[in-house]
């Protein structure tokens, strides 16, 4: 018996039926391009959740090479974890401080952006004069102070903070009002701290111009090949190949139906690529071919590609499993062994995002473990 005819011997031949393989030349690319469109800020980093789920400990040295200097974090762990890599550059942790995480954040010389009054209090009086940044709330209503416990927290005699620093709610949206208000606020708060660093632009804030890049940019989703603009092509690289590999194919008749619920009936007599990656491994349920209720706004569940050809999912989706209708496809164009592309050059982040009912950022960051990994680069 060959290979391609027995699934069970090539799927102990290789490491996993699902693989990824990351760009980091594509990578450092984006993270260039996001760097001369800050202009004279300077360009930082996202690389919080595991640099959207490439790997921090790939990923922040690779941009520590390319001249970064300040690294975005969610919270303490995940600055310590990237400290010994990257001994000196400015480690921020987004979510700030708090007694659980204030020695680790000591420990490992990490920057708190301070988001609450409380959290100011707690590190102005025990962090004895170590580094912090302040965050104000212009819009979000999640993170920060408001503009008034800033200006009360600047004439407080606390020490200054190193950074000051917002976050837009629709950076997606160049035309959006909020973008303007936002900008306004933030800039009308900068004579409480002047001569301090400033930072608003995530990824879509720097393509909104130079009005919102201040001091210093911080740019995630787009170093990773997400486009940050909702609604238009793609203008960055492809980072991330995500590809499963076809364990068998099947015949089955018209009438007949496909994985569970029975939701999906066959119309013809059809051919289907059975493949070893299912929403365990982050293809979500959601994008299912049928009988997901909750994705409305695109009835269709999310294609695969071979050889750039796109293969539309059939069936619901299960944890290790996903069907693949390839009828269309000539015979000889799959086989067990093949690897279908599930993002990558022809299925996009933002394509494949919608066809799950949800973003690219959420689509990366929920990966998962099973995947072999390559690095190129
Ligand atoms: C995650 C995050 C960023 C990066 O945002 P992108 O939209 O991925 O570019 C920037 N700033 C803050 C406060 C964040 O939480």
């Amino acid at each position: 018996m060959t290979l391609s005819q027995s699934p069970i011997e090539h799927r102990s031949a290789s490491a996993g039926t699902t693989r990824l393989s990351i760009d980091l030349d594509a990578f450092a690319a984006n993270w260039r391009k996001m760097r001369d469109l800050s202009g004279s800020a300077r360009c930082g980093a996202a690389v919080k959740a595991d640099a959207y789920g490439i790997g921090a400990e790939v990923a922040a040295p690779r941009l520590a090479r390319e001249g970064c200097r300040d690294f975005f974090m969610a919270d303490a762990n995940e600055g310590a974890q990237l400290r010994p890599l990257l001994p000196d550059a400015r480690i921020y942790v987004l979510n700030g401080v708090f007694e659980g995480s204030f020695a680790q954040t000591l420990a490992h010389d990490l920057v708190p952006i301070i988001n609450s009054p409380a959290q100011a209090d707690f590190w102005c009086s025990n962090a004895d004069n170590r580094p912090y940044a302040l965050h104000i709330d212009t819009g979000m209503n999640r993170m920060g102070l408001t503009p008034e416990q800033a200006v009360t927290h600047s004439q407080s005699g606390a020490p200054s903070p190193c950074l000051v620093i917002s976050h837009f709610a629709c950076a997606d949206e160049p035309g959006h009002p909020m973008n303007a208000r936002q900008v306004k606020l933030f800039e009308g708060l900068k004579p409480c701290f002047a001569g301090i660093e400033a930072s608003l632009a995530n990824s879509g804030g720097i393509f909104l111009g130079s009005s919102c890049h201040h001091d210093l940019t911080r740019p995630g989703i787009a170093l990773y090949g997400g486009e940050p603009g909702a609604h238009r092509p793609n203008r960055m690289q492809t980072v991330v190949t995500a590809e499963t590999q076809v364990l068998l194919i099947r015949n089955a008749k018209a009438g007949e139906s496909v994985s569970y619920g029975a939701a999906h009936v066959l119309t013809r007599d059809s051919r289907i690529a059975v493949c070893g990656v299912g929403y365990a491994d982050g293809f979500h349920r959601s994008a299912s071919g049928a009988g997901v209720p909750l994705r409305s706004a695109v009835p269709q569940g999310t294609c695969g590609a071979i050889n750039g050809v796109q293969i539309p999912v059939i069936g619901k989706i299960t944890m290790d499993l996903t069907m693949f209708d390839v009828t269309d496809l000539p015979e000889a164009a799959i086989n067990a062994g093949d690897w279908v592309e599930l993002l990558g050059p022809t299925i996009t982040l933002e394509q494949a995002a919608c066809a799950a009912g949800t973003i690219s950022y959420e689509l990366l960051t929920s990966l998962g473990r099973r995947h072999t990994r390559s690095y190129l680069g």
